[in-house]
């Protein structure tokens, strides 16, 4: 399950999940998602998904690799820059605020990512 290109992007934040009160408010469950451009298949997340419904918006709290990605949330909305595909080109993601948590997030441009759900025990 382990690619070489996530071998190499691992950061300790991506050896488990993070159970917050999001998660809670979610339903308490959680999977991990590995997150590739539907396009070319070009590998972009290992994101942690709470609770069900559709995939509309990463928190950005919540990716969890490759690294370059990785505390994003910590930097102001309007410093992040929208997010392509370095490999062909298609659109992924814009950075927002999503309002209700006041939570930054990317949100999805639509059919841009593929999901595959993944174990985090490797
Ligand atoms: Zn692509």
């Amino acid at each position: 399950m382990k690619s070489d290109f996530w071998y190499n992007q691992l950061t300790m934040k991506s050896r488990k999940f993070i159970k917050d009160k999001h998660r809670s408010v979610r339903g308490g469950k959680a999977q991990m998602l590995e997150l590739s451009c539907s396009k070319c298949g070009e590998k972009f997340f290992h994101y942690q998904k709470d609770g069900a419904g559709p995939l509309l918006r990463l928190y950005l709290d919540r990716i969890h690799a490759p690294a370059k990605y990785v505390g994003m949330e910590k930097r102001a909305i309007k410093d992040l820059k929208v997010i392509d595909c370095k490999k062909c080109g298609r659109l992924i993601a814009m950075p927002a605020m999503y309002k209700l948590e006041k939570r930054k997030s990317l949100r999805l441009f639509e059919g841009a990512l593929t999901k595959k759900r993944i174990r985090l025990n490797k």
